[in-house]
């Protein structure tokens, strides 16, 4: 290995301290806690274990926890009726609903129904297009993180050839946006680009958020190249336990990067340390207002 591993964990422990310092100071000027709360639709485990680990880390930081359970078939009436609720509420500063939401809802109109001011997701369109104009607002957890990760990593990121591949708006969108704005020169592959491994072979900086086990191989990277992988993909093991890898063959990328995030303790672990922040952020915002 050749590359210099990113240590995800490392980073988002010293920002999750930097949030809880910023909290205790919040709590000193407006006598009250941030509050964040987060709404669950349905029993799907995975989702469940996530709510269960953000509620953890939002007491851990200082900030109160609300969690609202809903049963999975809860109407989409109700589910906005509870937004507007939380809206409402001086107490509660970010609102996040855990995606994805079963069929029957449409989560475009749940999100839209969000306050934007307490979107700490940042899917919000208005948070959206604040991104996209390059102006303040709050952006999405995860491509955050990755900022964070790349801005240590290699330092200013102008001038510099980037790939995302993936083009979601949790997290290959907002990615774009953010290193546009930092003046990198972006290039977004997705599942209709044509010869992946040329664009991969130009990128100075590769951001892979696609969600398929290993796809992007060692031997395509630039030599020297920052690799920050998104990916989270349970694969099967001769144990039968399975375990996690990424988008990005791990061993033969480590061999030509010159940095990279592991899967797990890379990217992962970023995204709720983010999430706090965004939390704060809001609370701040809204206190100051
Ligand atoms: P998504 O909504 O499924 O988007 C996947 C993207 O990959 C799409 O834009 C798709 O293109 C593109 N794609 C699919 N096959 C491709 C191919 N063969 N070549 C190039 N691009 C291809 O997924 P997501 O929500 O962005 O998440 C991506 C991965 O990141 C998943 O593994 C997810 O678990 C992980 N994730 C991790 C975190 C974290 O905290 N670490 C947070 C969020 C997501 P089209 O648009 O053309 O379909």
């Amino acid at each position: 290995m050749t590359a210099r591993l990113i240590d995800g964990k490392a980073r988002a422990a010293a920002l999750r301290a930097e949030v809880a310092a910023g909290v205790a100071q919040f709590v000193a000027t407006y006598g009250r806690a941030p509050g964040l709360t987060v709404v669950l639709v349905g029993d799907d485990p995975a989702s469940a274990v996530y709510v269960g680990s953000k509620g953890k880390a939002t007491r851990e930081a200082g900030m109160i926890s609300g969690e609202h359970r809903l049963p999975a078939d809860t109407s989409e009436a109700d589910l906005l009726a509870l937004i507007a609720r939380l809206n409402a509420d001086p107490a509660v500063d970010g609102i996040l609903v855990q995606m994805p939401l079963p069929a029957h809802i449409d989560s475009d109109r749940v999100i839209a129904a969000i306050d934007p001011a307490k979107d700490v997701d940042g899917l919000h369109p208005i948070n959206t297009g604040l991104l996209v104009s390059g102006r303040d607002g709050l952006v999405p957890c995860t491509p955050s993180g990755c900022m964070l990760l790349i801005r240590e990593a290699v330092g200013p990121v102008a001038g510099a050839e980037a790939l995302v591949i993936g083009r979601s708006i949790l997290v290959g969108k907002p990615m774009a946006a953010l290193l546009t704005n930092a003046s990198a020169t972006v290039t977004v592959a997705h599942s209709r680009t044509r010869d992946l491994a040329a664009h991969v072979a130009r990128a100075d900086i590769l951001v892979a958020a696609v969600g398929i086990p290993n796809m992007v191989q060692g031997d395509w990277i630039k030599p020297g190249a920052c690799v920050i992988d998104v990916g989270i993909n349970r694969v099967a093991t001769e144990g039968g336990k399975g375990r996690l890898v990424g988008d990005v063959d791990f061993d033969s990328a480590a061999a030509r990067a010159g940095w990279i995030t592991p899967v797990p303790g890379g990217v992962g672990p970023m995204t709720i340390a983010c999430l706090l922040a965004n939390t704060l952020k809001a609370a701040t915002a809204r206190a100051a207002t």
